[in-house]
This record gives C-alpha cells, structure tokens and sequence, in this order.
C-alpha cells in the first residue's frame, strides 16, 4: 500500500453533506499494467471529491493516466492515456450497510478515519489498458519475408518468390559459396 493513496477524512468530519475537494498526484503502480500495455511510472494529478453520508463517504475521482505499448501489428511503441472518472461509496465498517451484509459482498472501508483509494483507482483501471495496441487504426503490420514495417517500406516493396522446390537448393548454393569463401 502507497501512502500517496491514503486521504485522511478528519478535516471532512461526519456532518451529512459536508463536501471536500483534493487535488492528488497518484502514480500507477507496475502490477496493474499488463504484458500487453504499462502504465507510465511517473505521477499523474487527480481530483478527488469526498461528500459525506450517513454511512460512508461518496469518493468521486477524475484525472488522466498515461500508458506505453507496442503495436500489435508492427512493434512501433505506442502512447495513450486513459481516463479515470469513478465514483464509489466507502462506509464506515460499523455502518449497518456493511455489518448486515451478505458475507461475500464487498465494501471499499473507511479505515482509521482514512480511506485508501489504492484498490478502488486499481479495480477502475483494470479494464483501461488496451489488449490491442495500434500505432495507427491502419497499420499494416511487418512484412512476412523480411519483418520491416510497411510504413517505413517504399510503396513498390517486393521480394522475389522463391519457388519452395527451389529454395533448398538455394541454401545449398549460399553453402557452397561461403566454403569457396573459405577456401580461398
Ligand atoms: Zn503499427
Ligand atoms: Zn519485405
């Protein structure tokens, strides 16, 4: 648990309706990226708006978090943000919402007068990453033969097809030059 996560609620108090707004910077943490896309490791600002209620504060959280991939296509990196715009209740663990609840049911606590925003900005971003990347919606990918990019390909860009009964003999004769190579 980061410590950048945790807003304490004793200035808010319990009034009903007592309103508070922070500014926060969060920086993501490595485990919520993917093998696919990494969320940047560097901060990010949010706003956080707590309201008191009679169970529990009602956190709302906006901001913007950036994240790098590679092109599913063509391995080009790739840069995006993601939005973070959430709302959720977190209730005081005596409050009957919670303590007459089902047993697997699940509650963001307030704990020791704060509450951490860590599991609740992470179950918000779980789904913000792509799954496929793009550099472009375009993006042609690599050529099959020799793996370059057809961006950065000229549009005429072709190889010579090689008849598959033909390219074994092709190997032998590369074999056959370097030993001449060697021999001389
Ligand atoms: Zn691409
Ligand atoms: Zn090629």
């Amino acid at each position: 648990m980061s410590d950048t996560f945790v807003l304490s609620l004793q200035s808010l108090g319990r009034e009903i309706g007592s309103l508070q707004e922070h500014s926060l910077q969060i920086r993501p943490i490595a485990e919520w990226s993917t093998e696919v896309a990494q969320w940047l490791d560097q901060d990010f600002p949010i706003r956080v708006e707590l309201q008191s209620l009679t169970d529990g504060v009602l956190v709302s959280v906006a901001g913007e978090l950036g994240w790098t991939a590679l092109c599913s296509r063509c391995a080009e990196e790739v840069r995006g943000s993601t939005p973070l715009n959430a709302q959720d209740v977190f209730f005081y663990p005596d409050s009957p919402v919670v303590t007459e609840a089902e047993e697997d049911e699940e509650f963001y606590l307030i704990e020791n007068d704060s509450i951490d925003l860590e599991p609740f900005v992470r179950d918000e971003l779980i789904l913000g990453l792509p799954t496929l990347p793009l550099c472009s919606p375009d993006c042609e990918g690599l050529c099959d033969v020799c793996g370059e990019p057809w961006a950065k390909l000229p549009e005429d860009h072709a190889h010579e097809e090689i008849d598959p009964r033909w390219s074994a003999l092709a190997v032998f004769a590369e074999k056959l030059d370097s030993s001449e190579e060697m021999n001389k």
